[in-house]
């Protein structure tokens, strides 16, 4: 016998009064049982593993506030969703040029109708007043999140979470958006039947979070509720609510497009954000050949996107801010060159390239190659992020190329070239 258990037994034995002996004589009448103090736990799915996640998961859901009868009662019945799973883990063959990627973002369609937005709506200049954040930043939010409210996701959030909590890449996370979405339903605020949102469970017209709704979603409307779905005024409060505490700065530049001198150390890029100044004293000069303008005298970190090859930026600190929302370098310009569009901004001086994509063999082939070089790109994963880019700029550093940490189809083919995967 374990132990403890034991031990448990023992005590029990001997803690409390003693039994009322046995009384002889007619049996009492039987008394109505008394209601459970304690629910009956949820009936179980089938799925051991699952089964007993949600067992521990209510736990920790108490532990943070919530009441067991609730979390039973949203979580009775509930059973993961394969789609929302196979959606998590899916990783595309190809991944698109960024080049690509933002041309795509700019298109004449959302240009028109974002056009019409910013003149049309009323209630523009209440929420830049209030947070500081222009409209065409806002609407390139709105047509990238939802295509201006249109698509939101029908998938109800607290299976998504759920499911992602139980078996995602990220189920940390996904279980505090969980407790997040359950504390929604409790406040009494949003009920379940319109908690819906994307497969990953953002919401709304802006697809905001769960944890992001309770800390940051605003009533712009002044109705008394903080309708995301519904009202677009709220909606755009909300979103201009989150860039402003993401460190929007009103009146500042998102990013310039610039151009570097011949020679230039791309290991640069990437690298410090100094103000334009110190940047023109290494011989970097605004693309369009105007002067810095004083929405422009913040530090500035120095990106080549697509390459030596594409167009340069300088991305002043509102670039960050966006990166808030989506933290992606080519989600954020898109927002920034999109925005621009509405405004009627001049197109970038230099176009993005034409490039091949790259499959996902390409991009672990050339992961596996710089580590077997020496250089540390991170986990062979496909997924060319910081780590693989400063790898890729040392590698091509040390071999005499333009060291801009671009993985283009030439480089892949080089790195394997060098690493012997493929031949000379
Ligand atoms: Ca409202």
């Amino acid at each position: 016998m374990d132990r403890r258990l034991f031990l448990v037994l023992l005590l029990a034995g001997c803690a409390g009064p003693a039994p009322p002996p046995p009384v002889s004589g007619p049996a009492p009448a039987p008394t109505p049982t008394p209601p459970p103090q304690v629910p009956a736990p949820p009936p179980t799915t089938g799925d051991a593993g699952y089964d007993a996640w949600r067992a521990e998961f209510r736990g920790r859901a108490v532990a943070a506030g919530l009441s067991g009868e609730l979390i039973d009662r949203e979580l009775a019945g509930l059973t993961p969703n394969p789609r929302v799973i196979s959606l998590d883990s899916a990783q595309p063959e190809f991944s698109k040029p960024i080049g690509d990627y933002v041309k795509g973002v700019i298109s004449a369609d959302r240009i028109a109708r974002g056009q019409r937005y910013r003149a049309d709506l009323p209630f523009w200049p209440g929420i830049e007043q209030r947070f500081g954040v222009p409209r065409d930043i806002l609407i390139a939010v709105w047509a990238m999140e939802s295509a201006f409210g249109a698509v939101q996701g029908d998938f109800d959030v607290v299976r998504s979470m759920a499911s992602l909590a139980y078996h995602g890449r990220r189920r940390a996370w996904a279980e505090g958006e969980l407790i997040a979405t359950l504390k929604i339903i409790s406040s009494g605020e949003v009920g379940r039947a319109q908690l819906k949102g994307s497969w990953a469970g953002a919401m709304g017209q802006t697809q905001f979070l769960p944890s992001n709704y309770i800390s940051t979603a605003v009533d712009g409307d002044g109705d008394g509720k903080r309708d995301i779905w519904g009202s677009p005024n709220d909606a755009l409060a909300s979103a201009a609510n989150l860039l402003a505490k993401g460190g929007w700065v009103s009146g500042q530049s998102w990013a310039r497009e610039v151009t570097l001198p011949a020679g230039f150390d791309y290991s640069l890029t990437e690298g410090p954000k100094e103000p334009p100044p110190y940047w023109e004293g290494l011989g970097v000069k605004a693309a369009d050949g105007r002067p810095w303008t004083p929405a422009e005298q913040a530090p500035a970190m120095l990106v080549a996107p697509a390459g030596a090859g594409g167009p340069i930026f300088l991305l002043f600190p509102n670039h960050f801010a966006i990166r808030k929302y989506n933290n992606s370098t080519a989600y954020a310009l898109g927002i920034g060159l999109l925005a621009d569009a509405f405004a009627g901004g001049a197109p970038l001086v230099r176009p993005w390239p034409v490039e091949t994509p790259l499959a996902i063999g390409d991009r672990i082939g050339a992961q596996t190659a710089l580590a077997k070089l020496g250089f540390s790109p991170g986990a062979p994963d496909g997924v060319v992020g910081v780590n693989t880019r400063t790898a890729l700029r040392a590698w091509q550093k040390s071999r005499g190329l333009i060291a801009d940490g671009y993985l283009s189809m030439d480089m892949v083919r080089r790195l394997n070239v060098e690493a012997g995967a493929l031949p000379n």
